[in-house]
């Protein structure tokens, strides 16, 4: 069966972030290649525009609305990045944009997402449930429900960061990249695998949440309760079908790191290389750095996925 994205669709969404997107830095620190004992290239997502990758995959996906679509507008819910990036990629479009979100989201990112000029319909986290609210708006105004991960637009665009990396640094042995419900690493590893056939490319989930790591490893999606972990861009309960198929098809290996081990990443970025993770961001970092993996002596492309924050949370964890 063929995939539900080929490589020809992460070089088209390249074009279309042209220019449009931030072209991310690599990032190296000698010190973090000493405790990994490898050579590590950190793709940094949290310079992206909105803070995170999700960008790429919402203005992807925008941008290949039609015009009436446009007209009408779309709709996402969700508290995190993948709102932000719809909102941004709609008002860089000149469309209207609906975010459904829980009524007690944290004001910043309430404030943030206005401030793209996106309306915020808010509802209460435990009486309704935002994915019929998300469906309603959509039907009563015609609007384009945009998915966070589970959309070929999506995943094709997400998968622009990886593009850009091993472009950029070639004879990479591994790429780590976070999963929370697949679409970064399913674009990334088309890509990736595409521009260097010899790449193993591993996923890096929360250790309280390994859904994936379970449907990888039985070969059908496993559904799990909303886990309890500081990554909340990766509190999925399963992954989306058309992203397992190129996990399974694509991904190497799952494995999964603690909230300790986040923290610790998140410290070590914010002390030696002088910036802000968010926690889901550094799933792949504290993969490399906790000693974990068989990477001695290897080239490791790292992505940090995002750095959207509370500043006083990341006070406290990282202080
Ligand atoms: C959404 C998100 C993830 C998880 O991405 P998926 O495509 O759902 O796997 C990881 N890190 C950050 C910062 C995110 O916003």
């Amino acid at each position: 069966m063929p995939l539900p994205i080929t490589y020809a669709d992460v070089a088209a969404a390249q074009e279309r972030l042209a220019g449009v997107a931030h072209r991310t830095p690599v990032l190296r620190s000698s010190t973090a290649d000493e405790i990994a004992g490898a050579k590590l290239f950190f793709k940094c997502e949290n310079f992206q525009r909105m803070g995170a990758f999700k960008f790429r995959g919402a203005y992807n996906a925008l941008a290949q609305l039609s015009k009436e679509q446009g007209e009408k507008g779309v709709v996402a819910y969700s508290s995190g990045n993948h709102a932000q990036g719809v909102a941004l990629a709609a008002k860089l479009l000149s469309m209207p944009a609906a975010i459904v979100m829980p009524s007690d989201a944290p004001a910043v990112k309430v404030a943030a997402t206005r401030g793209y000029g996106a309306e915020v319909v808010s509802y209460g986290r435990y009486q309704e449930d935002r994915e019929v609210i998300g469906k309603r708006l959509a039907a009563e105004r015609g609007m384009t429900l945009i998915p966070p991960y589970n959309h070929p637009h999506v995943m094709a665009g997400q998968g622009t960061a990886a593009n850009e990396l091993v472009q950029e640094v070639p004879d990479l042995d591994v790429l780590l990249v976070c999963l929370g419900g697949g679409g970064l690493i399913s674009g990334c590893a088309v890509a990736a695998k595409q521009l260097n056939p010899k790449i193993r490319v591993i996923g890096v989930e929360p250790e309280a949440g390994n859904d994936v790591q379970q449907s990888f490893r039985s070969g059908k999606i496993v559904k799990i309760d909303t886990p309890k972990t500081i990554a909340d861009g990766a509190q999925t309960q399963a992954v989306g079908d058309l992203t397992f198929a190129v996990i399974q098809a694509l991904v190497d290996d799952i494995v999964t790191v603690s909230d300790a081990q986040l923290v610790d990443a998140m410290r070590f970025a914010a002390s030696r290389m002088k910036m802000v993770v968010e926690p889901t961001g550094a799933l792949a970092m504290a993969a490399a750095m906790s000693g974990g993996l068989a990477l001695a002596g290897k080239r490791i492309g790292v992505i940090i996925s995002g750095g959207n924050v509370d500043i006083a949370q990341f006070a406290k964890l990282v202080g």
